[in-house]
This record gives C-alpha cells, structure tokens and sequence, in this order.
C-alpha cells in the first residue's frame, strides 16, 4: 500500500505531485512552547485524578505541516525544525518505521502525529 495522491502544501495550497518533492515537518519553538504549557498545566492540576473541565484545558498539541520542500520556510512551514521527505513514509510499513523511530522522541508527545499518519493513511492507494 503506497501512497500517490499525496495532500496539497499546506503553505501555498498547490498539489504536490510525489513524495520527494515534499516534507513533513514539526516547528521545534512550538514543541518548547507545548513543552512548557504542559509543564504548567501539570503543576495547576496535581494528582492522578483530573475533572472533565481540566482535562479540555489541556493544552493542544502542535500539528505537523505537510509542505513542498520549496516552500517550507513559507508561513506557516518553518525550518526551526524536524523534517523528512514524504518518500520516507509513502508506504504503510515505512509510516509505521517512522512511528516507531518517532516513539523515541520524548517531544513526540507534543506533536499531532496520530492525525498526520490518519491523514497520510487515509490517501494510501490499494
Ligand atoms: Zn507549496
Ligand atoms: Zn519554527
């Protein structure tokens, strides 16, 4: 199962026609930023035990921008960041190679990752 109908640049909206000619990438000051909020959230809600209210305070985790190569320094994309090719997870097996390298990150948590792997899955041909 390979992906080939890849989604549109997020930063300037046009197709991108292979997976080389795009990257996945995260903004590394976001993360810090998340990181931080977290630190803080953690701290004004202790304990194992967190109402419904608090759990929704949360705060949102940072997406992963999916970009032509060229225009990862756009505005939204940045080059503060993690970034590879999207031939490096156009198939099925590669996405869950990259899941499992990603896994060893501790700032994978503060990244949308499960939403990125949904959105290249679900163009996934075959
Ligand atoms: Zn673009
Ligand atoms: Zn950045």
């Amino acid at each position: 199962m390979k992906v080939t109908n890849w989604p549109d640049c997020d930063v300037c909206h046009k197709p991108v026609s292979r997976g080389k000619a795009g990257a996945l990438s995260v903004c590394a000051t976001q993360v810090k930023r998340h990181e931080a909020e977290v630190r803080q959230w953690k701290d004004a809600h202790p304990g194992p035990i967190v109402s419904g209210s608090a759990a929704q305070s949360y705060p949102r985790a940072v997406p992963w921008v999916w970009a032509h190569r060229t225009c990862q320094d756009g505005e939204t994309g940045c080059d503060c960041g993690y970034w590879f090719s999207g031939d490096r997870f156009d198939t099925t097996a590669k996405a869950l190679g990259w899941t499992l390298h990603l896994m060893e990150k501790e700032w994978l948590a503060s990244t949308e990752w499960e939403d990125a792997v949904r959105r290249f899955h679900s163009v996934t041909n075959g």
